[in-house]
């Protein structure tokens, strides 16, 4: 695995449409055919600095994290603009609150899509994308794929897996401790129900459960290793 390059970039983006959920929502599914191979894709990992300004927003609590789970997500946001910059740009100024958890922000780690992956929060901070106040949050790096109409989704897949691996290595997580949103139960903050397993990231799951295509996923990653 190459080192992982750490562009600084700050792009000056132009303000995107707040349309995104994220998927800690709910909207319809989506169907589209699952290819497990590997794309052509050969670049190194790079990832564009988008953090969250510190102490505002989804940082206003930043509790430390030592981080032992890696949990994948889908987005589920399939406008033409949903990309990884446009999520992380959300981000950043706040634009996806929350009602239902103790930060009063839905946050993650990083956004990665056929092209790009920007991260959002540091990997030694919590994040507010799996469970609430469970173990999801407070020991997982949240990444999320965008689902965006035009997107890649094997380059999507391959970019991920060659995130992950780097974040595996760099934080000595096992295969194992990489997990689906599906793997933890949601016990919602703000009114103690159990909203139980999500189905996410949808399209890696059989069932609602892990199957066949997250296993493939995972020996995506293992090749990465
Ligand atoms: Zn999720």
């Amino acid at each position: 695995m190459k080192k992982l390059p750490l562009s600084l970039i700050l792009a000056s983006l132009s303000t995107g449409t707040a349309f995104l959920l994220s998927c800690g929502s709910s909207p319809s599914s989506q169907t589209a055919p699952f290819s497990p191979k590997l794309s052509q894709y050969q670049s190194s990992v790079k990832i564009t600095q988008a953090l969250i300004p510190e102490g505002r927003y989804g940082r206003a609590k930043n509790g430390r994290m030592n981080p032992s789970y890696i949990t994948i997500h889908s987005t589920q946001n399939y406008g033409a603009g949903a990309d990884a910059r446009t999520h992380a740009r959300l981000l950043q100024r706040g634009g996806l609150t929350s009602k239902n958890n103790s930060l009063g922000y839905l946050t993650w780690h990083f956004s990665v899509d056929a092209h790009s992956i920007y991260q959002s929060l540091p990997t030694n901070e919590q994040g507010q994308h799996a469970d609430y106040e469970g173990t999801g949050n407070r020991k997982s790096i949240g990444i999320e794929m965008c689902e965006n109409r035009g997107n890649s989704r094997s380059a999507t897949l391959d970019r991920t897996a060659r995130l992950t691996a780097d974040l595996m290595k760099r934080h000595k997580i096992p295969l194992n401790r990489v997990v689906p949103h599906q793997h933890w139960e949601r016990i919602r903050y703000s009114d103690g129900r159990n909203l139980g397993h999500k189905n996410c990231p949808n399209f890696l799951m059989t069932n609602g459960k892990p199957g066949a295509k997250w296993q493939a996923f995972l020996n995506q990653i293992k090749s990465h290793l």
